[in-house]
């Protein structure tokens, strides 16, 4: 089933047109990796559907209902992005407060029981060890932080998770660690997630298929594998060919 549409999304800010004729249709449960150079629009687009930038031109149809005059918080999207947005003034995790992994549960109206239950195995899969707890978020690395960020979001079970580059701060260990968790609660959950990313490993990894954006346009979607062997054009072969650690995975 398909659970996010959009029909010929256009963004410009003044001179510059960041996102242009933008078509693309997302399945229920599906992985897709949006890839592209700096400045392409991918953060754009992300922000086009949670309803934080309004489109130009075109529709955003989210479990088939436009959304264009939704409000941000009405549309049931998650959008994660790189300066993480965490509560300053709130510790990490307290389960009997307010805290920057509880605060979504506790609106909820979650029990202390179901909150630690659910927030405990979280964070250690995500690596936030229980030494940081109590700590709030100026007291963390940006690694930390981010996996607090993440951690958060999946507290939140929406019907659609946007992600702009979630692993931008990670060492490699941290990394390939929390890629494997966000691909297993992508799948444990049956969301329907977007991850924005410049890293080509993460969209190998991660993405059941990937779009491959260029000057605000979708050059090509479709599996990793389709794109590299049938390229649509010379930017989408140049693109995974001037890569040589990723050149022949499907040899
Ligand atoms: P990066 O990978 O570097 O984060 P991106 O692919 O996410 O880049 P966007 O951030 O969507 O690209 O930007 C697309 C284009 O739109 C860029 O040329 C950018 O400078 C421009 N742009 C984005 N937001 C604004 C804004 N609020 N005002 C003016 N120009 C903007």
């Amino acid at each position: 089933m398909t659970n996010l549409v959009l029909r010929n999304i256009g963004k410009r800010f003044g001179p510059v047109t960041a996102v242009d004729g933008f078509d693309l249709a997302v399945d229920q449960g599906e992985f897709l990796v949006i890839i592209g150079e700096s400045g392409c629009g991918k953060t754009t687009l992300l922000r086009i559907i949670a309803g934080l930038e309004t489109p130009d031109t075109g529709e955003v149809l989210i479990g088939g209902v436009p959304v264009n005059d939704v409000p941000p918080g009405r549309r049931d999207v998650q959008l994660i992005f790189q300066s993480y947005a965490l509560w300053p003034h709130m510790r990490v995790f307290e389960d009997r407060k307010y805290a920057n992994l509880t605060l979504p549960l506790r609106i909820r109206k979650w029990s202390v029981g179901a909150i630690r239950e659910l927030i405990r195995p979280l964070a250690k899969a995500l690596n936030i060890e229980e030494q940081l707890f109590d700590r709030k978020p100026p007291e963390l690395s940006a690694g930390q932080q981010q996996r607090v960020a993440l951690a958060r979001a999946m507290t939140t079970y929406p019907r659609i998770m946007l992600m702009d580059e979630p692993l931008s701060n990670l060492d490699p260990p941290n990394r390939r660690r929390v890629r494997a968790e966000i691909r297993a609660f992508h799948k444990e959950q049956r969301l329907t997630t977007l991850f924005v990313t410049h890293n080509l490993e993460d969209a190998l990894e991660l993405g059941d298929r990937i779009a491959l954006m260029h000057e605000g346009r979708l050059e090509q979607v479709g599996t990793a594998e389709s794109l590299m062997r049938h390229p649509a054009n010379e930017y989408v072969s140049d693109y995974f060919r001037v890569r040589p650690s990723y050149g022949v995975p499907f040899q």
